[in-house]
């Protein structure tokens, strides 16, 4: 297939076009290449015949149409997005403009391309989105969210995540447009930009800066390999059934604290035995407004009818990600100066 992925120089973007050509795809990359964006995530790929690049904005929908028509994609895995949400909280203004404006001119560019095309049977627009539209669950280990859990956002970003659901849905039941659509739950791993909570902890540690942690630490989050995540997000591409959502999750359920810990004794291993514990940095501040207790997915639908399973457990994906981390300082340095980068400890991934 040849697939017009948005957002593909960001976090988990990359990590699905690297893995979209070693499945043996083609890819164009469209991709505005704001502060969250680095091309050295799709380095590796750059120079593939299959790929391709085009620095646009979903916000601007001539540009859209000129990118379909240049590129005939058969199909649309649309992760472009304002993805953090301590910046929503502080200006929501682009999460509105992105996530909600920018999916309509993607579904309005994607439409008239498929009309004109003649509507092709095999095409199909994924939307990627999250599982913070559900909005906060009880502490109870029996609830979960499903696909069919209503829809209860709470913060600006997963508000212009859930209007950007709607549309999507929308335009398949008014225009027929063929749609698929998932909700995943919060991803770490490589290439993830060092403002989210899992660099944060791991580059403020190895500093000697505070761990800070937004209030008592309890909030649990439901934690995913992104590697994980892109693999269930070209399994859904490649054979999920149209007009249906599939919620994917790692059924790693784990506190903040409990997190964090977890890094800190991984980061310990790697230091002298006598110099104690990372743990010891760990500082609580001041919580996020309307920060939301739990989130945790059940993602019983993708198992079942795609067959897809995470490949490492929670240990193993934060073990590597420090390693990569470790490793990888020629990426996060240049990043880390970038505004705002690490002074605070966010709890969507
Ligand atoms: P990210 O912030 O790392 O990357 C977003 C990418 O989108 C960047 O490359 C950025 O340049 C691009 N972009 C932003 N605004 C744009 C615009 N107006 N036009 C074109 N490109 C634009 O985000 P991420 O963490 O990789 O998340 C990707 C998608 O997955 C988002 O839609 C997000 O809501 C969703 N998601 C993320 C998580 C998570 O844990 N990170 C979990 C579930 C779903």
């Amino acid at each position: 297939m040849k697939l017009l992925i948005t957002g593909g120089a960001g976090f988990i973007g990359s990590a699905v076009v690297r893995q979209a050509i070693a499945r043996g795809h083609a890819v164009v990359n469209l991709d505005a290449l704001t502060y969250a964006a680095c091309l050295d995530n799709v380095a590796s790929v750059a120079d593939h015949s299959a790929y391709a690049f085009e620095e646009a904005d979903i916000r601007d929908r001539a540009a859209l149409d000129r990118i379909f028509a240049a590129h005939a994609p058969d199909a649309v895995m649309h992760l472009a997005a304002e993805s953090h949400v301590d910046r929503s909280i502080d200006g929501p203004g682009d999460f509105i403009e992105t996530n909600i404006t920018g999916t309509f001119n993607m579904l309005e560019a994607a439409r008239a391309y498929w009309m004109r095309a003649g509507k092709p049977a095999g095409f199909r627009f994924h939307h990627i989105s999250t599982d913070e539209v559900f909005g906060s669950l009880p502490a109870d280990p029996a609830v979960q969210f499903t696909e069919t859990t209503p829809y209860d956002p709470r913060s600006p970003y997963s508000a212009s995540k859930a209007a950007s659901d709607h549309l999507v849905r929308a335009w398949a039941e008014t225009y027929g447009l063929p749609v698929v659509l998932t909700n995943c739950s919060n991803n770490y791993g490589p290439f993830h930009f060092p403002e989210k909570l899992i660099p944060v902890v791991i580059l403020n540690a190895l500093a000697g800066k505070p761990l800070p942690i937004y209030g008592d630490g309890s909030n649990i989050r439901d934690w995913l390999y992104v590697e994980d995540h892109a693999d269930a997000l070209l399994t859904v591409i490649e054979k999920g059934e149209l007009g249906r959502s599939y919620n994917i999750g790692g059924e790693n359920e784990r506190t903040n604290l409990e997190l964090v810990k977890t890094l800190c004794a991984i980061l310990d291993e790697k230091r002298p035995k006598d110099s104690g514990s990372y743990a010891d940095q760990i500082t609580f501040v001041t919580d996020r407004p309307g920060h939301d207790a739990r989130y945790a997915i059940d993602p019983s639908r993708i198992r079942e009818e795609l067959g897809w399973r995470p490949s490492v457990t929670v240990e193993e994906g934060l073990a590597l990600t420090v390693q990569w981390y470790l490793d990888n300082e020629a990426w996060w340095r240049p990043l880390q100066a970038r505004a705002g980068v690490g002074q605070r400890l966010g709890t969507k991934a």
